[in-house]
């Protein structure tokens, strides 16, 4: 296959030359998953030749995508950082600060060079024959249609659908006469100084947007079905000032506070699974220090799920309690029977007034980013694999797929997917493969599929709406994707890549 080769247009479309351009390997996605791909791929496979595909016009994806005020991270940024690269501000940052260190990644390893902004992947097919991906994108600037080759597949195109959130549908929403917005489509002309605000939801964002619109509000109102666990605290780390103060060396003030960091973090999580009751306690008695005896925690911050069945948002300084304590934000606990003309009307009777509905009602997930996948001329249904480590998948060869962490920073799993993917690559170069599919071994045949989640384990709402979208998983470490930092950071990076679950051609 030459760089540069010429193949016709796909059957529809008119019977015209189009320019294929080859790469080795082919990034969907600049946010922080394609970023740190792309550094890892020229650090560990040097002589690979690899373009990143991205929809937006810059890099970030999250963190470029989201405009809501206030938007910033919910973990810290020394886990959600790369490994290689110190985080040097404060633990809990903002999207801008985000992206300013992104940026700082890709110009420090002169990475822009292989991004490709504005062009959205369509449709990826496999053929056997050529072992080889076709990947149609189209130029967004241009509206040309574009076609690639690549040998490998590398999916850092996030979990959820970037171009819309989900709002539930409720009775009469066409009646309510004020402005209802989504958090992911913040509306750059939007006027809330003096104004009654209603969010829908309680859970991060929310947590991030009520804060930050509650001084210029006239009222922020927080509509919630069920509560939700938070964790306030200073932001700040007290290692990281202290070895500032000692002018010890930012690589190694990164590392030693990421290993506290993740040790707390195994600590707690380990105790919320062994005295949940205890950890319960801990999480609500800091919620109460910010609100006082007399607040009513029992209703609306004390959660039906035990903690860690879902994210904990931290929240920096205890901003959005500072809001509620001090009058300019409240708690409401109650559910939609349906929208009126002024606002919402509630199962209790109360109604709710608002100028402006913020529906912070979270994600539809987009398993592989909306493009159709096509294995052999067949399209394929990714609910009809069996995932391998929660990375590749059953009938999908050379093809590798980023997921994070729901308890722990995403970047933790997307640096070490990075490493499994490049060691995966070398290893193919060194027995002259260039195909490699995952399959089940004889004695991983007849076990039970299961469902992506262990919904006892975690369950947040659009994991649960979207199980039946996902790929299947098996009860053995090797065939799901176990949401374990502590066991996969053993386990990725000694995958055996002669096991018989890697099939070579
Ligand atoms: C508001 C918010 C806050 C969050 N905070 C945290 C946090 O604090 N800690 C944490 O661990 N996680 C957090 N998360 C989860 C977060 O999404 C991930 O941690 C991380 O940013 C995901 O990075 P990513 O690169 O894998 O995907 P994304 O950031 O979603 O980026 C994917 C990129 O792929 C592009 N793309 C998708 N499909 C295509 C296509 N077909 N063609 C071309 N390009 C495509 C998109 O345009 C996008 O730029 C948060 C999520 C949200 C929404």
């Amino acid at each position: 296959m030459t760089d540069l080769a010429t193949l016709e247009r796909p059957a529809g479309g008119a019977r015209q030359a189009a320019p294929v351009e080859h790469f080795d390997v082919l990034i969907v996605g600049a946010g922080i998953s394609g970023v740190g791909g792309a550094y890892h791929l020229t650090k560990q496979c040097p002589e690979l030749k690899f373009v990143v595909l991205e929809t937006y016009e810059s890099f970030g994806g999250t963190w470029w995508m989201h405009r809501y005020p206030g938007i910033r991270s919910d973990s810290d940024l020394h886990t959600f950082g790369y490994r290689f690269k110190p985080w040097v501000g404060k633990p809990i940052a903002t999207a801008e600060e985000i992206r300013k260190y992104m940026g700082d990644v890709i110009a420090e390893n002169d990475l822009g060079r292989h991004i490709r902004y504005r062009h959205k992947v369509k449709r990826a097919s496999w053929s056997s024959a050529e072992k080889l991906w076709t990947v149609e994108a189209e130029n967004l600037a241009t509206g040309e249609a574009l076609r690639f080759t690549c040998n490998f597949l590398w999916m850092c195109q996030g979990y959820y659908r970037h171009s819309e959130g989900y709002t539930p549908q409720w009775p009469d929403m066409d009646k309510y006469k004020g402005r209802i917005v989504h958090p992911q489509t913040w509306p750059e002309d939007l006027d809330y100084k003096g104004k009654q605000v209603l969010v829908i939801g309680s859970g991060a964002t929310a947590a991030t947007v009520v804060p930050a619109m509650a001084a210029d509000c006239a009222h922020v109102t927080v509509l919630q079905r069920s509560p939700t666990y938070f964790f306030p605290g200073r932001n700040a780390i007290e290692i990281a000032e202290q070895l500032r103060q000692l002018d010890v060396d930012e690589t190694w003030i990164h590392e030693i506070v990421r290993r506290q960091i993740l040790f707390n973090q195994a600590q707690f999580t380990k105790r919320c699974f062994e005295e949940p009751e205890a950890v319960t306690k801990e999480l609500l008695g800091g919620v109460r220090a910010f609100l006082g005896p007399d607040y009513d925690i029992d209703t609306h911050f004390t959660p039906k799920y035990l903690p860690w069945r879902q994210r904990i948002a931290f929240i920096p300084d205890g901003d959005l309690f500072k809001g509620i304590a001090s009058g300019r934000a409240s708690m409401v606990t109650d559910e939609i029977e349906r929208f009126t003309e002024n606002g919402v009307l509630l199962k209790s009777g109360k109604e709710l007034e608002a100028d402006i509905v913020v529906t912070a009602t979270g994600f539809n997930l987009s398993i592989l980013g909306d493009i159709d996948f096509v294995i052999d001329g067949k399209p394929l249904d990714f609910a009809d694999t069996v995932t391998y480590r929660g990375l590749m998948f059953t009938g999908v060869p050379n093809m590798a797929w980023v997921f994070g962490y729901f308890r722990a920073s995403w970047t933790l799993r997307s640096d070490m997917v990075a490493d499994f993917v490049c060691a995966l690559l070398n290893h193919m170069k060194k027995i002259g493969k260039r195909k490699v599919t995952v399959a089940l071994r004889p004695e991983d045949k007849g076990l039970p599929l299961k469902s992506w989640l262990d919904e006892e384990n975690f369950n947040p709402g659009y994991m649960l709406r979207s199980m039946h979208l996902l790929p299947k998983r098996l009860d053995k470490p090797e065939w799901q994707h176990s949401q374990d930092y502590w066991s996969e950071k053993e386990e990725i990076p000694n995958t055996n890549f002669d096991d018989a679950a890697f099939v070579y051609e």
